[in-house]
């Protein structure tokens, strides 16, 4: 494991020599046989030989989740089919899945990266690794197992749901770490809770959450409410699957395994790239993907990246946490929110559960923002001035931090649906 550990400290310019190298052979690659590609950069004036150093990169065209949904199922694939060994595909809200194919040394590297994810969060072949995100077709289950096993962790698959039975695993087996996503965790936390469980009881010392944007505010929580470390673990299906970037010890921005996956943040509007430290559109180009390489490929992540050293030591380029995506932006009176940034309000406010949703409906023309938010069992049990009071606290922060007058709806514990999965905190009714 010692090697793998070598490549997050690796020297910036071998590193830099190295992404060069792969950058080309890839855009070569993807010319020469994926029909989409050759078109796209034709149409855009520009060849593989053109990149004499990786900020050329930015001459070249974007592909967007569109581009994988016209080319359904295959179309994008850059190697003979008999060379694919996994299909994976994540679920379309509308329409089509969007399909990604890995050969027998993408599965390699995937299990690389998301190993490397593991020993930067700390853990070793002495832990015991449950894996509570979902099997099948989604990435989360299939990858963080690979990975697990990898650096020869016991792996306990335990897939997504089925709460007690994931709450008895980890009493029983001694299960140190757990990977799924942060609102099961909650929902975890919470049955616990019923269960009489207390996680400082238990031998968890780690999680790692990823598969949704959120926030510090919700990191905070889970921490002082279970004593574990949580980790952020970041990626998507179409870049590989979990383990494209994670964060350390220092918890300050995650490491990008940029020998794989080349990082940019673009402006979303202009397309233009951002400097270091600059908010955009977080965009990744494959650096060694055989079956199905993506060249400058859209995540609608927003994020920023630093080059500066961490103070863990690692020289791999970070990535700013992301607890907001481009598509999740709702405009509501002309004004941009985002669900994170009421997470970030309702956790900072004690009483308050970390269950809520934004119900958004349009009556004559003019938006209305309702946010229901759970109160804790305490706080319910107590006296109706003081949930009058909270009601207010809410609806003044909110004022301050998004200036929007929202109705806070308070409901009791459990009145908000809970999620084994991915977390759905919005309903736009004005879509209809
Ligand atoms: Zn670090």
């Amino acid at each position: 494991m010692v090697d793998l550990l070598l490549k997050d400290y690796v020297d910036r310019r071998a590193l830099e020599r190295i992404q060069l190298e792969r950058l080309r052979n890839t855009l070569e690659r993807v010319y020469a046989n994926v029909p989409f590609y050759k078109k796209s950069f034709d149409e855009h004036g520009v060849k593989p030989s053109d990149l004499k150093c990786l900020a050329d990169l930015s001459k070249f065209p974007f592909t967007m989740k569109q581009d994988l949904r016209d080319n359904y199922p295959f179309g994008l694939l850059a190697c003979p089919k008999k060379d694919v060994v996994r299909i994976h595909a994540s679920s379309g809200t509308t329409g089509k899945p969007t399909v990604v194919c890995y050969t027998r040394t993408d599965l390699e590297i995937w299990s690389e990266t998301l190993c490397r994810t593991l020993q930067m969060g700390g853990l070793t072949e002495n832990d015991i690794v449950q894996v509570g995100y979902g099997y099948g077709l989604f990435t989360g289950g299939l990858g963080a197992h690979y990975g697990a096993e990898r650096l020869g962790c016991s792996v306990v698959p335990a897939g997504g749901g089925n709460t007690e039975k994931q709450l008895m695993l980890i009493r029983d087996f001694g299960v140190t770490a757990v990977c799924c996503t942060p609102s099961f965790f909650i929902h975890m936390i919470e049955e616990a809770d019923k269960l009489g469980i207390d996680f400082r009881d238990t031998k968890l010392r780690h999680g790692f959450f990823g598969a949704e944007p959120w926030t510090v505010q919700m990191r905070e929580y889970i921490e002082s409410r279970t004593g574990i470390q949580a980790h952020d673990i970041f990626g998507l299906s179409e870049i590989m699957g979990p383990g494209v970037s994670a964060d350390c010890e220092c918890h300050c921005g995650l490491h990008v395994f940029e020998d794989h996956y080349y990082p940019e943040i673009i402006d979303p509007e202009t397309g233009e790239v951002k400097g270091p430290g600059e908010e955009g559109e977080l965009v990744f180009t494959h650096l060694t993907k055989e079956a199905l390489p993506l060249i400058r490929y859209r995540t609608r992540d927003i994020s920023s990246l630093t080059y500066e050293k961490c103070a863990c030591g690692r020289t791999l380029v970070r990535m700013s946490k992301v607890s907001r995506r481009s598509d999740d932006m709702l405009i509501i009176r002309g004004v941009n929110l985002f669900p994170g940034q009421v997470e970030s309000v309702l956790l900072s406010i004690s009483g308050v559960a970390p269950h809520y949703q934004l119900v958004v409906t349009r009556t004559k023309a003019m938006d209305e923002l309702e946010i229901k938010v759970e109160v804790t069992p305490d706080m319910f049990s107590d006296a109706v001035g003081q949930i009058e009071q909270l009601r207010n606290l809410i609806s003044t922060k909110v004022k301050q931090m998004i200036g929007i007058n929202a109705k806070i709806t308070l409901v009791e514990p459990g009145a908000i649906e809970r999620f084994d999965g991915k977390s759905k905190r919005v309903i736009d009714l004005r879509k209809k």
